[in-house]
């Protein structure tokens, strides 16, 4: 049985003294959940604090990006073992901002996937397609592409440990929310992809997530998917309430 996961994207928001009240609250809010694990991915900047903020809660820490290299000369950039530093237990890797705006691919994300890993972070793989890709009827192919390049070269008991979002490119930031039907067609294809790849095992214990315009409102319907495992979230995680509605739609 997988455990579902919710994660807050904050992306590049909040100032100091809002991340650490949003921590509150989402701490606070999340004190009689049980049976969903929870994270928030602040901006890099407030990490630290909002880290001290989670302290002793059942909320843990993700980045939203990192480096691959150890160290060095690498302007601007933080390491895994950073992020381990300042209490990280997740890291967002192949957000398709980062790879539409920023310029990352596969194999740049491959990289980091890699060097996550072996820090002991645990990596949140985003894959998902563009609208134009979904209108052309690419979207499995798409798909397939970023799994098999962003995930290269991982043994079976690695890829366990993943946890794979799919956010369907328009569908983040948009409020165009993807059907049920939708969202669970591609998960369930992702598992099979899993399978052919791994094996069934590996399919079977691998969380998906799925990202888009997921609020309250319409949480508990994607939730309820046989192959949906969670949600990553963005917008509707600045706000202590809206996550934590999304976190009741698990439950
Ligand atoms: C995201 O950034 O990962 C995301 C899913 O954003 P939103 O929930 O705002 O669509």
């Amino acid at each position: 049985m997988r455990r579902p996961f919710i994660a807050g994207n904050w992306k590049m928001n909040t100032h100091r003294a809002e991340a650490i009240a949003l921590a509150e609250g989402v701490v606070k809010a999340a004190a009689g959940v049980d049976g969903v694990d929870l994270a928030v991915c602040p901006p890099s900047c407030y990490l630290d604090a909002v880290g001290k903020a989670l302290a002793g809660s059942k909320v843990l820490l993700g980045a939203q990006n990192m480096y691959f290299e150890k160290d060095g000369a690498f302007t601007g950039e933080l390491s895994a073992a950073m992020l381990r530093d300042l209490g990280c237990t997740y890291v967002i890797l192949g957000h398709s901002e980062r790879r539409h705006i920023l310029g990352e691919t596969d194999a740049l994300i491959n990289k980091k996937v890699h060097a996550a890993l072996a820090a002991g972070l645990i990596p949140i793989l985003c894959v998902g397609e563009l609208l134009a890709e979904r209108e052309a009827g690419q979207t499995m192919s798409v798909i397939r592409r970023q799994f098999d390049g962003s995930l290269a070269g991982l043994s079976a008991d690695q890829l366990k440990t993943v946890v794979i979002a799919y956010e369907p490119v328009w569908a983040i930031g948009t409020g165009k929310v993807a059907t049920p039907q939708q969202a669970e067609e591609v998960h369930l294809a992702l598992r099979k992809l899993i399978a052919e790849r791994y094996n069934a095992a590996v399919a079977d214990v691998v969380r998906i997530q799925y990202g888009g315009s997921v609020k309250p409102s319409n949480a508990a319907d994607l939730l309820k998917q046989a192959d949906i495992d969670g949600a990553l979230v963005g917008g509707a995680s600045l706000k202590a309430d809206q996550f934590l509605g999304i976190v009741a739609g698990a439950l």
